[in-house]
């Protein structure tokens, strides 16, 4: 049964570290098999003489088909090593290229005598189009004349097989330098048809696919998108046809020819073979033994081309033969194409590797077992596939994305499909079903618009009729809206993304030339793409569109009505979570702003003036306002002044219950768990009655941390949660959840044994968390965020962030005669004090330097930079409770975060430069 994996086609998932690890592997055992070559050390064993090549023909070589098999197309395709060295191939192309614009640029500021040659990207830069249509044969005909060469020149010679190695590492960097994208692997390189042959239509494990990161749309059906989609469209090229058929031939010829060379199998199974370096005679020597006249510079390659015409004949007769069984045509190519693979796949074990296995005890056994055993699984599950069972699937994936129900979606097309004729029940819903899988099938690439008849299953299970169906394909025969290529589409996507992100960066011609390039676009799309962008209806004017009005929508619909409760604290965390929503939605209507006006000094005044509207300077933020009036829209204009002047809205009016009542509804039902988890908070504190219900409901969502929060809040308002509701929580997954549950329960069963709700506490201007109750041995996720957004190294931090912190974060009590740190010890662990209150002491002085209390922190540098502690840490009256965050922790999953790291930068020099500034 067909398991709906979600493979990213938009979304680049790029190599997993293992990947990575794997790659670099790879990478280095071809540097090192290289070099060994080259070296070509003899030693013995059991009495044979292994070189190197031996070593790599029989044991590295045959190791391959059976792991690309195994490992599945696309993770092979992550960490090939040949596939790497295509890389640098456009490495060395942003490097030339980055150095030729840069003369360009200085040509260019020399004025009209200076000799510019602007580079010229393009689609030159593609494969042309016959190309397109033979690259199965290209791959196969580079194959052919690799196995024709190690028959006669590079075999068992050290020195002529890591030239090989060399020369096929340059010849991919170059065929990608010129070519972009993998055009080597996708046109030329002779393992594309091993791998392709041997995994189509999809691999054994459903992997993440393998596209590239910059899609220059190099490749048509591009495999690397997407290997069914590119198998299905391709299934039926003549040119496909011929190599695949001719694929088993040219491995049996491969081996056969050292029979047909010496007139003896032990010509092969010997393995002298592999220590045999160049000579005239393996080259000019009689090819065939039964004609001796014909060199077998000639014989290699012409009966290789023999066994491969031989094979193709005898796989068109069974193509033939079956089409007496079979009407499909489709359907049957790709049976007679599983069975070319199988036969291949088992014809290469039948030798490969023999030489060297039939000197192990138990190797032929081990191969003679394992080999048809994963042919046969292959084998099975490539028999029974189908293009409907594709186009089915993917269908279903399409809906999965928007699976709006409760219950767990299932986990095949048919079940998919049977379950939403049950819950759309109208004819109109099933109808709007339809018409949106149809479409989106199509625009994914996945069926063409004479395929949607494959979409059958769907439409009985919907109850569609033909006449529905013909209708629906009617529509998007006339829909004017242009289907592109999979890959084109790709392609433009990632262009237009980064040149939105290179034109908010303020990026010039030189960038824009260099990002044309590395996508592969020419300059009249370019100049299509960044007029849409700068233009009337640009996504840029909407992105500030939508930024403002989310923006009027915190502050109407939350943080005003909440802004007269805002001193008391039981909504910190909510708002805390609402002003950052605020403030990242300014920042994009900020970073967008300046290209809403088009090019010129209008746009230059109101860049700096965006610049300025984030500034702490408020004459600065003002002059801002003032220079953007009349530049920019009247209501833009109102919003921003608004945001600017009063990011908190301060509110003197008593509290209006009906208002904060609807902001916590809102809240609750909020996409943003940490928004769900601050509304409970409130609840909790406020003990609102009203809510009860809800809160109950939200026992069961489906955020760890909203549970949790819940649990907590029924002890600080008793009367709205009882026990037997959470009893369901004693099963959770979690085993915080299952502890604080356990924990409640104990403590409602006694509810005069339950400590009041903590006053909110604040601390030299800072507000924190109520202290946890007593009930708990832990404290609560959504308070140790609080907790950390106290310390001042986190303050930027986003709660996402904080969160993430808050799970690396461990709780720990020190009695009164320990010591949370001692002055010299090298240790970057950081504590974040909740309770209780420390002494800092300096051995230099002997006394007291400092006291610390809850919100503290101790050894924010030293998690950073891992210096000694400069201090020693006591408690000073009583036990300190405190949260303790591993240093390595804290560096791998935060201070190495792209997004996280100049905040934290950020904060730490603002915080040098404060304490510079006291000690001047
Ligand atoms: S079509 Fe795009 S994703 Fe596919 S190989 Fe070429 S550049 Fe990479």
């Amino acid at each position: 049964m067909p398991t709906l994996v979600m493979i990213s086609k938009k979304a680049h998932e790029g190599p997993s570290p293992r990947e990575t690890w794997v790659r670099r592997v790879f990478v280095i055992g071809y540097v090192a098999l290289t070099i060994a070559m080259f070296a070509n050390p003899r030693f013995e064993l059991a009495g044979t003489t292994f070189t190197v090549p031996r070593l790599f023909w029989t044991v590295g070589l045959p190791l391959l088909p059976i792991g690309i098999v195994i490992a599945g197309f696309y993770p092979w395709r992550k960490v090939c090593p040949l596939a790497f060295w295509g890389e640098q191939g456009r490495r060395l192309d942003r490097l030339v290229k980055a150095r030729s614009d840069g003369k360009t640029d200085d040509a260019e500021g020399k004025g009209k005598g200076a000799k510019a040659k602007p580079a010229k990207p393009g689609p030159q830069r593609r494969m042309p189009k016959w190309a397109e249509a033979w690259y199965p044969m290209i791959a196969l005909g580079v194959l052919w004349l690799a196995l024709a060469g190690r028959l006669v020149l590079t075999n068992g010679d050290g020195i002529a097989l890591g030239i090989l190695l060399v020369a096929l590492g340059l010849t991919a960097a170059l065929v990608n330098w010129r070519y972009t994208g993998k055009t080597w692997c996708n046109f030329i390189c002779p393992v594309s048809i091993v791998e392709r042959i041997y995994t189509e239509p999809n691999s054994l494990r459903l992997e993440h696919n393998s596209q590239c990161t910059t899609c220059t749309a190099c490749k048509k059906n591009c495999p690397d998108i997407d290997q069914e989609n590119s198998y299905w469209k391709d299934v039926e090229e003549k040119a496909k046809r011929m190599a695949y058929y001719s694929f088993p031939g040219l491995v049996l010829g491969f081996y056969t020819y050292f029979w047909l060379r010496a007139g003896d199998w032990e010509a092969y199974f010997g393995g002298g073979w592999t220590n045999q370096p160049i000579t005239r005679e393996l080259l000019t020597g009689p090819g065939l033994f039964f004609a001796p006249w014909l060199p077998a510079w000639a014989a290699a390659p012409l009966s290789l081309a023999a066994f491969m015409l031989a094979s193709f004949a005898i796989f068109v007769g069974i193509e033939r033969v079956l089409a007496k069984v079979w009407a499909d045509e489709e359907l049957r190519r790709h049976r007679v194409f599983t069975l070319a693979a199988f036969t291949a796949f088992n014809l290469f074990y039948l030798f490969a590797g023999a030489p060297t296995l039939r000197k192990l005890e138990y190797g032929p056994r081990v191969l003679a077992f394992a080999v048809p055993l994963i042919a046969t699984m292959f084998l099975v599950k490539r028999w029974k596939r189908s293009r409907k069972d594709f186009v089915e699937e993917r269908t279903a994936k399409q809906l999965l994305k928007k699976w709006k129900f409760k219950d767990a979606p299932p986990d095949d097309p048919a079940g998919v499909f049977a379950y939403l004729k049950a819950k759309e029940s109208s004819e109109e819903q099933q109808l709007a079903v339809y018409r949106e899988s149809v479409r989106e099938a199509h625009a994914d690439g996945v069926v063409t618009k004479a395929e949607l008849q494959l979409l059958e299953l769907l439409r009985s299970q919907l109850g569609i009729s033909d006449g529905q169906h013909r209708k629906i394909v009617e529509e998007l025969q006339t829909d004017t809206t242009q289907v592109l290529s999979v890959e084109r589409e790709l392609q433009l996507e990632g262009y237009r993304r980064a040149l939105t992100e290179a034109m908010l960066g303020n990026a010039g011609e030189h960038e824009f030339r260099r990002l044309r390039r590395e996508y592969n676009i020419d300059k009249p799309t370019h100049e299509k793409i960044a007029t849409e962008l700068r233009g009337e209806h640009s996504p840029m004017l909407e992105r500030v569109r939508e930024g403002l009005a989310r923006i009027t929508e915190l502050r109407r619909d939350y943080l005003i009505p909440l802004a007269p409760l805002r001193a008391s604290g039981t909504f910190e965390l909510a708002l805390f979570v609402l002003e950052r929503m605020q403030q990242r939605a300014l920042e994009r209507v900020l970073e967008a702003l300046p290209l809403t006006v088009g090019k010129g000094s209008d746009a230059e005044l109101v860049r700096a003036a965006a610049a300025a509207l984030s500034q702490p300077d408020v004459e600065r933020r003002e002059q801002a306002l003032r220079d953007l009036s009349g530049k920019i829209a009247d209501d833009f204009h109102r919003t921003l002044t608004e945001v600017v002047r009063e990011p908190k809205p301060a509110s003197s009016a008593t509290p209006d219950e009906q208002a904060f009542h609807a902001a916590i509804e809102r809240m609750l039902a909020h996409g943003d768990p940490h928004l769900r988890a601050g509304a409970i908070q409130a609840i909790g504190h406020l003990q609102l009655q009203a809510f009860a219900g809800k809160l109950a409901g939200l026992l069961g969502d489906e955020e760890p941390l909203v549970r949790e929060t819940a649990i907590y809040a029924s002890l600080r308002a008793p009367t709205l949660l009882q026990p037997a509701q959470l009893e369901a929580l004693l099963r959770d997954e979690e085993p915080q959840i299952r502890r604080a549950a356990r924990e409640a329960i104990e403590a409602l069963a006694d509810p005069g044994s339950i400590a009041q709700a903590n006053p909110v506490r604040v601390v030299e201007g800072r507000t924190l968390p109520p202290i946890p109750d007593d009930a708990f041995s832990a404290l609560a996720t959504a308070d140790k965020l609080l907790f950390l957004r106290c310390v001042p190294l986190f303050h930027e931090l986003d709660p996402e962030d904080l969160h993430e912190i808050c799970d690396i974060a461990r709780e720990r009590t020190v009695a009164m005669q320990g010591t949370i740190c001692e002055q010299g010890d090298v240790s970057d662990d950081l504590y974040v004090l909740i309770s209780g209150t420390a002494s800092v002491m300096l051995a230099q002085r002997d006394s007291e330097v400092a006291t610390l209390g809850p919100g503290d922190v101790v050894g924010e540098l030293a998690a950073i930079d891992q210096s000694p502690r400069s201090a020693t840490v006591r408690p000073k009256a009583g036990p300190v409770r405190m949260l303790e965050i591993r240093g390595n922790d804290f560096r791998k999953r935060v201070v190495q975060r792209k997004d996280v790291a100049p905040k934290l930068m950020a904060t730490l020099s603002r915080r040098l430069r404060e304490t510079l500034a006291k000690v001047r």
